[in-house]
């Protein structure tokens, strides 16, 4: 699929200044993270009126896709939400091709650039991750984000992705009656190896779930969007700082993948963006 110039989607947002408009008609949605700061905190050298941009391109996304699964990590939809990842990501490489003019381009992929960093940021929040114990990033690689197939390893943890029926020769279970955080440990066993299973929770307005019966918890059991979900605030900031982790570090892997397809005429377009370079990671010991 060529460029989609779907500059209709985000209204007639051709420029950061309507896009800081509209940031007024959404708000995060009462159960989800806390996306503006997350992003502000992790791309805090990014000029304003960008920041102001990328923060209403993530926020929208939970009124734009409010239905999606794979948006939000949503309903062990892992392998969506990486696709989703992946796809929003090549959208904003291709708005900063030579042939999409500024500011159309910039403002373009700042709102995908958005979307995927809303549904990276969820991950952490709507997932068994931090359950588990796991303390690294999802991916820090800095080529396109990888898929998550259905009952494969997550290199970084060891995690099996628990998406779907399970193959017959694995047995997926957890301790429902136990007290949190405890009761969200997935384990997946083969013969006499075991692992932890990554889940998400379920979201009933949400279409299609991916949780298998046995181990599927609801949003309501297992997000950690607000530090004041009553006892797992030691969560919810786990999760948070993983989530600005994963934000600096995909800030890393856009100057990479624009780099791979435009040269240095991309890294001079996103090098726009930054106000302040001593502020951004040093991509180059990511
Ligand atoms: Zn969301």
């Amino acid at each position: 699929m060529g460029l989609a110039l779907t500059l209709g989607c985000a209204g007639e947002a051709g420029t950061a200044e309507a896009l800081e408009e509209s940031a007024e008609e959404f708000s995060t949605a009462p159960g989800e993270a806390n996306h503006e700061e997350i992003t502000s905190t992790a791309l805090a050298f990014l000029k304003p009126a960008v920041l102001t941009a990328l923060t209403a391109g993530n926020v929208s996304t939970d009124a734009l896709l409010a239905l999606s699964n794979a948006a939000h990590f949503d309903d062990c939809n892992f392998s969506g939400g990486a696709a989703f990842v992946a796809a929003k990501q090549a959208e904003a490489v291709r708005a900063l091709g030579p042939s999409v003019p500024l500011p159309d381009g910039d403002a373009l992929a700042i709102v995908a650039f958005g979307h995927s960093l809303h549904a990276l940021q969820d991950f952490y929040a709507h997932t068994n991750w931090v359950e588990l114990g796991g303390d690294v990033l999802v991916d820090q690689s800095l080529t396109a984000f990888p898929p998550l197939r259905p009952y494969s390893v997550v290199p970084s943890t060891g995690f099996i992705v628990v998406q779907g029926g399970k193959p017959r020769h694995l047995a997926v279970v957890r301790d429902a009656d136990a007290p949190y955080p405890e009761y969200a440990i997935v384990t997946v066993r083969e013969r006499r190896k075991t692992a932890y299973g990554l889940v998400s929770g379920t979201v009933d307005y949400e279409p299609g779930n991916h949780c298998p019966p046995p181990v599927a918890m609801t949003h309501d059991e297992l997000n950690k969007d607000k530090s004041t979900v009553p006892g797992r605030t030691a969560q919810h900031l786990a999760a948070e700082s993983l989530a600005i982790r994963q934000t600096r570090h995909e800030w890393c892997r856009l100057n990479q993948l624009v780099h791979d397809a435009w040269g240095d005429a991309g890294t001079e377009r996103l090098a726009a963006w930054v106000a302040d370079p001593s502020a951004a990671p040093d991509c180059s010991a990511e």
